[in-house]
Protein backbone atom coordinates (compact mmCIF):
# COMPACT_ATOMS: atom_id res chain seq x y z
CA UNK A 1 0.00 0.00 0.00
CA UNK A 2 1.39 3.29 -0.87
CA UNK A 3 2.00 5.89 1.96
CA UNK A 4 0.82 9.63 0.04
CA UNK A 5 1.98 12.51 2.39
CA UNK A 6 -0.38 15.57 2.48
CA UNK A 7 1.59 18.76 2.74
CA UNK A 8 -0.07 20.19 5.75
CA UNK A 9 0.91 23.69 6.67
CA UNK A 10 -2.28 25.53 5.51
CA UNK A 11 -5.59 24.35 3.10
CA UNK A 12 -8.11 21.64 2.84
CA UNK A 13 -5.66 18.69 4.54
CA UNK A 14 -8.19 16.80 5.87
CA UNK A 15 -10.61 16.23 3.09
CA UNK A 16 -7.39 14.97 0.92
CA UNK A 17 -6.45 12.71 3.61
CA UNK A 18 -10.07 11.30 3.67
CA UNK A 19 -10.22 10.93 -0.51
CA UNK A 20 -6.68 9.29 -0.61
CA UNK A 21 -7.88 6.63 2.30
CA UNK A 22 -11.05 6.02 0.32
CA UNK A 23 -8.43 5.03 -2.85
CA UNK A 24 -6.58 2.62 -0.83
CA UNK A 25 -3.93 4.51 0.32
CA UNK A 26 -2.18 5.21 3.79
CA UNK A 27 -2.49 9.19 3.85
CA UNK A 28 -1.13 10.89 6.41
CA UNK A 29 -0.25 14.93 7.15
CA UNK A 30 3.63 15.87 6.23
CA UNK A 31 5.15 19.13 7.23
CA UNK A 32 8.55 18.61 8.16
CA UNK A 33 11.52 17.74 6.22
CA UNK A 34 12.26 14.34 7.75
CA UNK A 35 8.65 12.84 7.23
CA UNK A 36 9.05 13.48 3.17
CA UNK A 37 11.25 11.01 3.30
CA UNK A 38 9.37 8.33 4.21
CA UNK A 39 6.28 8.78 1.79
CA UNK A 40 5.47 7.44 -1.69
CA UNK A 41 3.64 10.86 -2.92
CA UNK A 42 2.84 13.76 -2.13
CA UNK A 43 -0.79 16.20 -2.01
CA UNK A 44 -0.50 19.91 -1.42
CA UNK A 45 -4.12 21.09 -0.91
CA UNK A 46 -6.00 24.15 -2.10
CA UNK A 47 -5.89 27.04 0.59
CA UNK A 48 -3.60 29.69 -0.43
CA UNK A 49 -0.85 29.88 -2.18
CA UNK A 50 0.84 32.82 -0.84
CA UNK A 51 0.59 31.30 3.07
CA UNK A 52 1.77 27.82 2.39
CA UNK A 53 4.91 29.03 0.43
CA UNK A 54 5.78 31.20 3.32
CA UNK A 55 5.28 28.97 5.64
CA UNK A 56 7.00 26.48 3.55
CA UNK A 57 10.71 28.34 3.57
CA UNK A 58 9.61 28.80 7.37
CA UNK A 59 9.32 25.12 8.08
CA UNK A 60 12.59 24.11 5.94
CA UNK A 61 11.09 22.24 3.85
CA UNK A 62 10.60 24.42 0.20
CA UNK A 63 14.44 23.01 -0.79
CA UNK A 64 14.06 19.47 0.40
CA UNK A 65 10.37 19.53 -1.74
CA UNK A 66 12.28 20.76 -4.65
CA UNK A 67 14.87 18.15 -4.06
CA UNK A 68 12.45 14.82 -4.12
CA UNK A 69 10.06 16.65 -6.93
CA UNK A 70 13.37 16.74 -8.93
CA UNK A 71 13.69 13.26 -8.07
CA UNK A 72 10.29 11.93 -9.49
CA UNK A 73 8.37 11.78 -6.33
CA UNK A 74 5.03 11.58 -7.41
CA UNK A 75 3.30 15.10 -6.18
CA UNK A 76 -0.22 16.08 -6.93
CA UNK A 77 -1.73 19.65 -6.60
CA UNK A 78 -5.27 21.40 -6.21
CA UNK A 79 -5.74 24.99 -6.92
CA UNK A 80 -3.10 26.75 -4.66
CA UNK A 81 -1.21 23.63 -5.16
CA UNK A 82 -1.49 23.51 -8.39
CA UNK A 83 -0.12 26.92 -7.97
CA UNK A 84 3.42 25.40 -6.06
CA UNK A 85 3.57 23.21 -8.30
CA UNK A 86 3.98 25.90 -11.44
CA UNK A 87 8.05 26.64 -12.86
CA UNK A 88 6.40 30.15 -13.12
CA UNK A 89 3.22 32.23 -11.84
CA UNK A 90 2.36 34.94 -13.95
CA UNK A 91 1.62 37.58 -11.26
CA UNK A 92 3.34 36.23 -7.82
CA UNK A 93 3.03 38.25 -4.81
CA UNK A 94 5.73 39.35 -3.22
CA UNK A 95 8.51 36.84 -1.73
CA UNK A 96 6.03 34.05 -3.40
CA UNK A 97 8.15 31.19 -4.66
CA UNK A 98 7.14 28.04 -5.69
CA UNK A 99 8.28 24.12 -6.10
CA UNK A 100 7.73 23.76 -9.63
CA UNK A 101 8.03 20.75 -11.09
CA UNK A 102 5.21 21.20 -14.37
CA UNK A 103 6.70 23.90 -17.08
CA UNK A 104 3.59 26.28 -17.04
CA UNK A 105 2.79 29.57 -16.15
CA UNK A 106 -0.22 29.91 -14.27
CA UNK A 107 -2.23 33.23 -13.64
CA UNK A 108 -3.80 33.17 -10.04
CA UNK A 109 -7.34 33.77 -9.20
CA UNK A 110 -7.72 33.79 -12.81
CA UNK A 111 -11.60 32.82 -12.13
CA UNK A 112 -12.11 34.66 -9.14
CA UNK A 113 -12.40 38.08 -10.61
CA UNK A 114 -15.08 36.85 -12.90
CA UNK A 115 -16.90 34.53 -10.30
CA UNK A 116 -15.74 33.69 -6.70
CA UNK A 117 -16.67 30.31 -6.83
CA UNK A 118 -18.37 27.75 -9.33
CA UNK A 119 -18.80 24.39 -10.60
CA UNK A 120 -18.53 22.42 -13.92
CA UNK A 121 -18.87 19.41 -15.68
CA UNK A 122 -15.03 18.28 -16.90
CA UNK A 123 -14.20 15.88 -18.96
CA UNK A 124 -10.72 14.93 -17.93
CA UNK A 125 -8.11 12.65 -20.02
CA UNK A 126 -7.64 9.00 -18.32
CA UNK A 127 -11.38 9.56 -15.93
CA UNK A 128 -13.36 7.40 -18.33
CA UNK A 129 -17.24 7.69 -17.52
CA UNK A 130 -18.76 10.08 -16.44
CA UNK A 131 -17.61 14.09 -16.17
CA UNK A 132 -15.54 15.20 -13.48
CA UNK A 133 -17.90 17.76 -11.84
CA UNK A 134 -14.80 20.53 -11.07
CA UNK A 135 -15.27 22.59 -7.77
CA UNK A 136 -13.47 26.14 -8.74
CA UNK A 137 -12.52 28.50 -5.49
CA UNK A 138 -10.66 31.77 -6.46
CA UNK A 139 -8.99 29.60 -8.65
CA UNK A 140 -6.44 30.34 -10.95
CA UNK A 141 -5.62 28.77 -14.65
CA UNK A 142 -2.98 28.03 -16.60
CA UNK A 143 -1.68 30.15 -19.28
CA UNK A 144 0.50 28.04 -21.66
CA UNK A 145 2.63 24.62 -20.94
CA UNK A 146 5.38 23.42 -22.42
CA UNK A 147 6.27 20.99 -24.65
CA UNK A 148 6.87 18.13 -21.81
CA UNK A 149 3.44 19.13 -20.19
CA UNK A 150 0.21 17.30 -21.00
CA UNK A 151 -3.17 19.26 -20.95
CA UNK A 152 -5.45 17.17 -19.37
CA UNK A 153 -8.87 19.65 -19.01
CA UNK A 154 -9.75 22.89 -19.92
CA UNK A 155 -12.79 24.50 -19.04
CA UNK A 156 -14.07 27.66 -21.38
CA UNK A 157 -11.13 27.80 -23.26
CA UNK A 158 -8.75 27.26 -20.53
CA UNK A 159 -6.16 24.52 -18.90
CA UNK A 160 -7.55 23.22 -15.58
CA UNK A 161 -5.86 20.06 -15.70
CA UNK A 162 -2.19 19.20 -16.71
CA UNK A 163 0.17 16.49 -15.82
CA UNK A 164 4.22 16.53 -16.59
CA UNK A 165 5.70 13.28 -15.81
CA UNK A 166 5.03 12.64 -12.29
CA UNK A 167 3.41 15.98 -11.33
CA UNK A 168 -0.21 16.21 -11.49
CA UNK A 169 -2.18 19.84 -11.00
CA UNK A 170 -5.42 20.98 -11.32
CA UNK A 171 -7.49 24.29 -10.89
CA UNK A 172 -10.41 22.40 -9.29
CA UNK A 173 -10.98 20.32 -5.99
CA UNK A 174 -11.81 16.85 -6.54
CA UNK A 175 -11.11 16.04 -2.57
CA UNK A 176 -14.51 18.54 -1.77
CA UNK A 177 -17.00 16.31 -4.24
CA UNK A 178 -17.11 12.51 -3.08
CA UNK A 179 -15.59 11.95 -6.23
CA UNK A 180 -12.25 9.98 -6.01
CA UNK A 181 -11.51 9.17 -9.76
CA UNK A 182 -8.69 12.41 -10.07
CA UNK A 183 -7.48 10.85 -6.28
CA UNK A 184 -7.16 7.24 -7.94
CA UNK A 185 -5.12 8.22 -10.68
CA UNK A 186 -3.42 9.95 -8.47
CA UNK A 187 -2.52 6.99 -6.35
CA UNK A 188 -2.13 4.82 -9.59
CA UNK A 189 0.95 7.14 -10.73
CA UNK A 190 2.09 6.42 -7.29
CA UNK A 191 1.79 2.85 -7.12
CA UNK A 192 3.23 2.69 -11.07
CA UNK A 193 6.40 4.99 -9.84
CA UNK A 194 6.51 2.29 -6.60
CA UNK A 195 6.81 -0.33 -9.08
CA UNK A 196 9.11 1.61 -11.48
CA UNK A 197 11.68 2.26 -8.38
CA UNK A 198 11.60 -1.44 -7.10
CA UNK A 199 12.92 -2.84 -10.47
N1 LIG B 1 -6.55 31.92 -4.78
C1 LIG B 1 -5.77 30.98 -4.02
C2 LIG B 1 -4.29 31.21 -4.24
O1 LIG B 1 -3.91 32.05 -5.02
C3 LIG B 1 -6.13 29.55 -4.34
C4 LIG B 1 -7.52 29.25 -3.87
C5 LIG B 1 -7.75 27.82 -3.55
O2 LIG B 1 -6.81 27.03 -3.31
N2 LIG B 1 -8.99 27.45 -3.43
O3 LIG B 1 -3.50 30.55 -3.63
Amino acid sequence: TPVIGVLALQGDVREHLIALAAVDAVARPVRRPEELAEIDGLVIPGGESTTISKLAVLFGVMEPLRARVRDGLPVYGTCAGMIMLADKILDPRSGQETIGGIDMIVRRNAFGRQNESFEAALDVKGIPGDPVEGVFIRAPWVESVGAEAEVLAEHDGHIVAVRQGNVLATSFHPELTGDHRVHGLFADMVRANRTAESL
